[in-house]
């Protein structure tokens, strides 16, 4: 049950315990990583947004803290749902913003009625 922590950022495995050092630093995008939104104690629903009550969160909670009641949590990369792209795709196809292919095929079925009116003819 031990969940791998990922940078909150990009999520790239950080392959340590969670004790993150003050100013530790994801090696891939360099986001700050002792941050209340890598925090175990961060509520996004509350006003302070952090559960600890004798804590004084900052105001930017992406922003490395001297809290001393940081600890990492796993899973805190949000990431962007996977379905974005299939569904941008989509949308291109309805509004013809990538009619490229779409044009081709046009031509070919165009040069086949033509071949076929001419045999005709
Ligand atoms: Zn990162």
């Amino acid at each position: 049950m031990n969940d791998a922590l990922v940078c909150w950022k990009c999520g790239t495995a950080w392959p340590g315990d969670g004790r993150f050092a003050r100013l530790e630093a994801c090696r891939r995008c360099g986001a700050e990583l002792h941050v209340c939104v890598m925090c175990g104690r961060y509520e996004p629903h509350t006003a302070e947004r952090c559960r600890e009550e004798r804590a004084e969160p900052p105001r930017d909670k992406t922003q490395a803290n001297f809290c001393d009641y940081f600890v990492a949590r796993s899973g805190a990369y949000a990431g962007e749902p996977p379905a974005n792209t299939g569904a941008r795709a989509a949308l291109d196809a309805l509004f013809g913003t990538g009619t490229a292919p779409a044009q081709a095929a046009d031509d070919e079925a165009r040069s086949a009625l033509d071949a076929l009116f001419k045999k005709d003819r």
